[in-house]
């Protein structure tokens, strides 16, 4: 299966004769076993098969392969919520004492995450520039650094990352490259191809696309090498406890031991699972993702010149105008399209903000982003309220700042409406 398309309408899941056509949905806790023996070798991580939805659930499995495939990795899982797998993409091969790097224009939840709740497990986090050089870029890196983070698209300040460049600083330091690739989606950009290790997403946006489940999911490339990094990475490389002293990467090998550690480790004792039925919701989704994404692009490109264009707009950004100053990183790493969110500052600063939006009809006031109803939010006033001026510069949000989830309906009818809200300004 190669096409991107063909990944998305049938990729991870093959029926056999006589089959469900579509992915079953497995709405059960428990699964049944003839005898303790059978069981305990599960336990034991010793058999693959299914005992509890916790740790894993088939029709969650199938879902998470179609994201794989879509990926080009070697191992995925879903968990909870995008929230989820940041933290357990992080969690998994970092702990107290450790050290991580991280993009500073990320997501506001993963912001928070980042510098507040983890911080208080003992992780310590350094935020640098998206556009830093690859010197104050090295400069970040600790001798307890254990990995680098940042997102292909940032939202909302829809910086784009110079994946490769962030891969090669990782590598240099002998730590994987984790990225966030939410907005892109796999359609517009695989950051596998550009070196990144482990790919993150939340699957409550683009992939399930109608605003109907919260979800993530967490993709390794099987490519970093953790046996040569070991002392780094004993979570992986010397016995684990809890599996009567199983070693994860001599068991499963590079392919699959992040992904069977976070399953059988963080999944066990936290556990955000993914339900079955939100997972099927994100199946549906992907079954036509590659459409809905050439549509976002399309509308958020004619929005973003409209809105360019218009005196009540005192800037527009959007990697896909020329002009953007990551208009030509876009060119590189998204060169289908990047996604259908656009941020702008409308004249006369938040209060002019908050007047065009409340005079929208069709486009809701929601903090979402990324389905297929057209939506705005104020950031400063909502996801990013928690950060102070200075954090909020740094993570790309201006006070003025409205962000714009273009949607799928007419662009003619979008158009109009944006144009009657800023009439009212
Ligand atoms: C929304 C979002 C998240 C968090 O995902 P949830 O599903 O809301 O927990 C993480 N990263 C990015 C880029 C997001 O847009």
């Amino acid at each position: 299966m190669s096409g991107i398309e063909t990944r998305c309408v049938q990729g991870g899941y093959t029926p056999g004769n006589g089959e469900p056509r579509q992915i079953p949905i497995i709405q059960s806790t428990t699964f049944k076993y003839d005898t303790s023996e059978d069981m305990g070798k599960l336990f034991d991580l010793q058999a693959e098969g299914y005992f509890y939805s916790r740790l894993q659930n088939p029709t969650c499995d199938t879902v998470a392969a179609r994201i794989c495939s879509l990926e080009g990795g070697s191992a995925a899982m879903l968990t909870g919520s995008g929230q989820a797998a940041n933290f357990f993409a992080v969690f998994n091969i970092a702990g107290a004492g450790d050290h991580v790097v991280a993009s500073s224009a990320i997501y506001g939840g993963t912001f928070n995450l980042f510098a507040v709740t983890m911080k208080k497990m003992g992780i310590d986090f350094t935020f640098v520039s998206p556009d830093c050089t690859e010197e104050e870029l090295d400069a970040a890196f600790r001798p307890n650094t254990k990995a680098l983070f940042g997102e292909t698209i940032a939202n909302p300040a829809l910086c784009v990352l110079d994946i490769e460049m962030f891969a090669k600083a990782a590598h240099r330091h002998g730590v994987p490259l984790i990225v966030d690739n939410t907005f892109a989606t796999p359609v517009n950009c695989r950051p596998f191809e550009w070196g990144a290790d482990i790919v993150t997403h939340s699957t409550t946006k683009y992939m399930d696309g109608h605003g109907s489940a919260v979800g993530g999911c967490i993709v390794d490339s099987g490519r970093f090498d953790w046996d040569a990094y070991a002392e780094k990475y004993p979570g992986l490389t010397t016995p684990d406890e809890s599996y009567h002293g199983i070693i994860y990467t001599r068991q499963f090998g590079r392919e699959k031991a992040f992904i069977t550690k976070a399953t059988s480790q963080l999944m066990r004792d936290l556990g955000s699972v993914q339900s079955p039925q939100s997972a099927f919701l994100l199946g549906l989704g992907l079954e036509s993702l590659h459409v809905r994404m050439e549509r976002h692009c399309a509308n958020a490109q004619a929005v973003a010149e409209f809105l360019s264009g218009h005196e009540k707009i005192t800037w527009v950004r959007y990697c896909g105008l020329k002009g953007d100053p990551y208009y030509e990183r876009a060119r590189k790493y998204l060169p289908k399209g990047s996604c259908g969110v656009v941020s702008f500052g409308v004249r006369g600063g938040r209060k002019a903000a908050e007047t065009f939006m409340k005079h929208l009809k069709i486009a809701a006031i929601e903090t979402h982003v990324a389905d297929a109803r057209t939506c705005c939010l104020h950031p400063a006033s909502a996801t990013h309220r928690q950060m102070n001026d200075e954090e909020l510069a740094a993570a790309g949000v201006s006070p003025d700042l409205v962000r714009l989830s273009v949607g799928l309906e007419s662009l003619e009818d979008l158009i109009t409406d944006l144009d009657q809200a800023l009439s009212a300004v």
